[in-house]
Parts: C-alpha cells; structure tokens; sequence
C-alpha cells in the first residue's frame, strides 16, 4: 500500500505543486499526463516501471547523485540521454557515506530546484532527442534503502557493507574512512534496485569513478560504467555542490586547485615523468598562493590547507614514481578552504556564513602517450 501510494506522477503542467521535500504520505491523487517525469520513493513500484521499460525496448542509463543538482550532473543526465532511450537520476543523501563528523546534515538539499531543473532538461531533451528523455527520479527513503538495520557511519559499521580494498582506503579514503564503503554499498543497492544498461559518473570524482569499476568488475554486474569530463566553472574550479559554501573571498582562493594542477600537467606535457618534478609544481602554486593569504590582514585572507596532491596509476590509485608514459597517471589533490577568521560588513558570504571548511577535489588525466 504504502508503497504504491508513494509512486508519484509529477507532470510538467503542476510541478510548482511538488513539496520542498518528496513526501511520503499520500495528499493528492496520483495523475498521468502524456509527458512526466516519475518520481518513486519505493522500490517495488519502480522495479515494476523498470520491468515495463525492457518489455517496451528501452535501454537504460543511471545517473546516482546526492542532489543540489548542478550543471555537472545535468551534463551527465545529457550524456545518458544520448545513448539510452530513457533515464533515470537517483536524488538520495547516502547517510552511510558521510563520517560521523561530517556535513551530512548540513549538506545543501534544493529537492524543489533539483526538481525545476530535471523538468527544464527533459523538454530541452524532448526538443532535442525526441527520444532519451528522464523517466523517473528515484528519491528513496533511508529506510527503503538499509531495510534491515539503521545506517550506520561508524568505522566499524555494524550492517552489510560493500568494501574494495585497499581501493577504498587510499587518497579520499585515507581522508574520510567510511566514505568509499558508503558508496560502493550505495551503489550496489542502487545498481540492483534500478538495474541499468549504462551508469554514468563524473571525471570530477575520479577515485570515485575507479572504485565504480572495480565495483562493476569485480561482482559481476551487468552494466557500462561511462566517465563523463568535468565541468568547470569559467576560472577553472570544477563545479560541486559544495561551492556554496564559499563566498567571494574563498571562492577567489579556491581557484589554486585547478592551477596547481595545470601546472604540474605542464610538466607532463614537457616530458616529465619522475613523480617530483611533476608534483613539484603543484606545490609551488599552492605554496605560494597559502603565503600570499598569509601576508594579508586576517579581514582580508583565506586560509587553505593542502590534504595531498597525488600521482597515482589509473587503474589501482597507488601512488607512482615514474609515470609509465603507456599508462598515463591520475594527478589529484584534495584542499580545504578554511573558514575566514573574521568578515566584513557587506561582504558576500557563503552558505554558513564562510565558517564551514569546505574540502575541494579535482584531478587531471595525464593521458597515455602514444610512442613516436
Ligand atoms: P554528487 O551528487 O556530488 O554525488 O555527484 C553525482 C555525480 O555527478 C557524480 O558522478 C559526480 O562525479 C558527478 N559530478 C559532480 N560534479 C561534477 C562536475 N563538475 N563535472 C562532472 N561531473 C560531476
């Protein structure tokens, strides 16, 4: 019962009607227009749906993401578009793959514009494609998703668990310890659950994108796995939910993530392949960049704190110390953009006020060189 009254058709005509957070109780029928996207916050219905998409013919692509939609997923949803008859995004805050001490609750939730800018997509793609439009939106509830005990963030993690070793423990891992268990198993759920022909994920995320893989690989699952390039704002920081928590003082500081990388890849590009004199670079940008802030006033600067800048092998993420020019290499690195000491009156500040660190990610592909 619950279950069906939870299957939503949200039609384009009254979508300004949708809540600002996906209810679970029943409050208006449910109605069918001749173009909609769905929305399930159950199981069973969608897994019906999805039965009903294979009898019709239809091909399948996935786009998983936490929600605060952006240009970057709605470039993956395009993606998925074009080479799938239909498309299903998932909106779910995965507890299990936020820390005890990290910003799951504080983490930005727009379920009214995420909503808004699926619906804008789907007529762009109904105009475009004619085919390839978004189906459904799968926005779980926590319960549905971890049916047999709570979700639990701990590092010992009492529950079922999906973990890929030493994968997961490593860059990103080592930084947050839980957090590649939470979306392996999050995945996995969400794989079995919507059972795709293609997923699609984000370059931005790279670890992410190897853990996905090897996820893939490694338990049999029948679906394409498509890495789709990062999107970046004009000045070069990758896009991510989590830019709004800086304001006009970090966001100007947090450009160093991308430079720093530039430059060690020009070094790449030169001819370099010993891990130093590539990283070296890197470092010289952004240790340059934390003594400029340092030099200002504490009205004035933002601190950042470098977690690591990293050169690793595509496949396994273990650092490297020569890149094998066959191979190419990952070049990523994490910082944390500090919360500012003290603001100004008047100045633009970030969701929070600027007093929440925010943890900022990006990589580079050194691609593969083809010998002469
Ligand atoms: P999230 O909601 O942050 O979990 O992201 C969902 C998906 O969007 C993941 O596959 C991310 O890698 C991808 N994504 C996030 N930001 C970007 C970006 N700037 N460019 C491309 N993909 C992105």
């Amino acid at each position: 019962m619950a279950s069906r009254l939870a299957h939503r058709h949200i039609a384009l005509q009254w979508s300004y009607r949708i809540s600002s957070q996906p209810s679970t109780s029943q409050t208006r029928p449910a109605r069918i227009f001749a173009r909609c996207i769905h929305i399930f916050r159950d199981i069973p219905p969608l897994r019906q749906h999805r039965r009903q998409l294979l009898l019709n013919g239809d091909t399948l692509g996935f786009v998983p993401t936490l929600g605060a939609l952006h240009h970057g997923h709605l470039c993956l949803i395009r993606a998925a578009a074009a080479e799938n008859s239909k498309v299903i995004v998932s909106i779910y805050l995965n507890p299990t793959q936020f820390g005890v001490t990290e910003d799951l609750n504080s983490y930005p939730k727009t379920w009214d514009t995420d909503v808004a800018q699926l619906r804008a997509l789907d007529a762009e793609l109904a105009r475009t494609h004619g085919a390839g439009r978004i189906e459904a939106i799968f926005a779980p509830t926590t319960k549905a998703m971890y049916p047999t005990s709570p979700p639990d963030s701990t590092i010992p993690g009492v529950g079922s668990f999906i973990t890929l070793t030493p994968l997961g423990t490593l860059l990103e891992g080592a930084s947050r310890p839980v957090f590649f268990r939470g979306v392996a198993t999050v995945c996995m759920k969400l794989f079995n659950i919507v059972q795709p022909e293609r997923v699609y994920f984000g370059q931005k995320d790279v670890q992410q994108t190897v853990v996905i893989r090897r996820l893939v690989t490694d338990f049999h699952l029948d679906t394409l796995v498509r890495v789709c390039p990062t999107e970046r704002e004009p000045d070069g920081l990758a896009m991510s939910s989590r830019n709004v928590y800086m304001g006009q003082r970090r966001r100007k500081v947090s450009v160093v993530l991308s430079q720093a990388l530039r430059a060690a890849e020009a070094a790449y590009g030169m001819g370099r392949r010993e891990r130093g004199d590539i990283l070296a670079l890197a470092w010289d940008v952004a240790n340059r960049m934390v003594m400029e802030q340092e030099a200002l006033g504490e009205a004035e600067r933002a601190g950042i704190e470098v977690d690591y800048f990293s050169l690793a092998d595509p496949d396994s993420m273990e650092e490297v110390e020569v890149v094998d020019g066959e191979r190419g290499a990952v070049l990523s690195c994490a910082i944390k953009m500090l919360p500012l000491e003290v603001t100004k009156p008047g100045e633009v500040l970030g969701l929070g006020e600027d007093k929440v660190p925010v943890r900022l990610i990006d990589n580079i592909i050194l691609q593969p060189q083809r010998p002469s």
